[in-house]
């Protein structure tokens, strides 16, 4: 039902640089998460640390039941070796990924396991109060109807349509959400919980799921969103989003586009979402025909609309080759068309050394890429020296 996500594996950073406690153990953690190493011998081994070093590391992990420690089977002679797991009932991540009208909903344990999932109505123009508390008063219902404890949420994620300052959390200037510029969306959570808030642009989320759904070799990756507006999400060759200096990387639906003069949401002309993205469509057909546009229609629309937008994701292909693009997003409902449309103006206009080994692909995750994302990046988090922290008692 739910599709097997593969955890990122963990910064190969090696035991010696990473001399901070918390790396450490960090290290230990993400090994015996991704399933690398299962044992305190095979930590050892694998991290080339002393057997008495990976013991004082795995102390604190064990101790706020992150890593659990159970006997094995037992083998035909000698005492059994102590198996490591991940305890995926050390907590439980709130995903939230919050699009334009719609929304999805997830309480996930740290195991990656969707415990329950649910749409909600989001219109953002309704402006952050009420739409958070909303968000808000869904989660504890959720958590009530699973007879979870609030106190066992350990970090809440959020997805928002707008391109986010990922250190404060903060939406920075979104174009169609008004009331949302700078709103401080992690002090919002403060009352009902007291799990720490990452918050995040939609379409990074969206393309960090679908990296870690594949194989590594499938990265870097982007991850292009084509519905009312068109955005980019960026995993680097090593799996990591990048973000950009302000939190607006990839943001390419205001590409401007040389021969249009079409005005875009966002007060400039020309920009490639003000007439390839799927509301521009919509605008098109309600406009030109008065409504009601057959399925061959919009297929042809969606079809030029597919090579215009190719000829942006081209110019990312010479600037970035990646290995592969993923589509995404309203517009690959119709499939056939939205990847022909891309495929035929990326191969013919990128240069053959950047897409010999590319390839164009729909999404696998549909309208579920961005809240396994949120509980990727979730997940990654908790494991992580920072995360750690967060979960340590204050006081020793
Ligand atoms: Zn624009």
């Amino acid at each position: 039902m739910l599709p097997w996500l593969n955890l990122g594996l963990p910064r190969t950073t090696s035991p010696a640089q990473t001399n901070h406690a918390l790396n450490l153990s960090s290290y230990l953690a993400r090994l015996v998460a991704s399933g690398q190493a299962t044992s305190r011998s095979e930590l050892a081994r694998v991290t080339g640390l002393a057997r008495s070093t990976v013991s004082e590391h795995l102390l604190p992990l064990l101790r706020i039941g992150l890593i659990a420690e159970h006997e094995a089977e037992a083998g035909a002679r000698g005492r059994p070796p102590s198996v490591l797991t991940l305890n995926p009932q050390a907590g439980v991540i709130l995903a939230a990924d919050i699009g334009a009208a719609k929304g999805r909903l997830a309480i996930a344990d740290f195991g990656q396991h969707f415990i329950v999932e649910r749409s909600i109505q989001t219109d953002v123009a309704r402006g952050p109060d009420t739409v958070l508390a909303e968000v808000r008063t869904a989660f504890l219902q959720m958590l009530a109807e699973r007879q979870i404890d609030a106190r066992n949420v350990r970090l809440i994620v959020v997805g928002l349509p707008a391109p986010v300052d990922f250190a404060s959390g903060m939406p920075v200037r979104p174009p169609i959400m008004p009331g949302w510029d700078n709103y401080p969306v992690p002090a919002s959570f403060q009352q009902e919980f007291s799990a720490p808030v990452l918050v995040d642009n939609d379409v990074n989320l969206m393309a960090l799921g679908e990296a870690r759904c594949r194989p590594a070799t499938q990265c870097p990756l982007l991850y292009v969103k084509a519905s009312t507006g068109i955005g980019c999400g960026i995993v680097t060759h090593d799996g990591q989003l990048h973000r950009g200096a302000d939190g607006a990387a990839g943001d390419i639906g205001h590409v401007r586009v040389p021969g249009h003069e079409e005005p875009c949401r966002c007060g400039a002309y020309g920009c490639i979402e003000a007439f390839a993205s799927y509301g521009a469509i919509l605008r098109k057909v309600g406009g030109d025909v008065g409504g009601d546009p057959g399925e061959a229609q919009l297929s042809a629309l969606v079809r030029t609309a597919a090579g215009e937008i190719g000829e942006v994701i081209a110019m990312l292909v010479h600037f970035f080759n990646p290995a592969v693009i993923v589509l995404g997003g309203r517009m690959t409902q119709f499939g056939d068309e939205m990847l022909a449309g891309v495929r035929s103006v990326v191969y013919r206009r990128a240069l053959p050394l950047a897409t010999r080994k590319l390839s164009v692909e729909l999404s696998t995750l549909g309208n579920r890429a961005g809240i396994i994302g949120a509980v990727v990046l979730g997940v990654e988090h908790v494991l992580s020296p920072q995360g750690l922290r967060s979960m340590m008692p204050t006081t020793e």
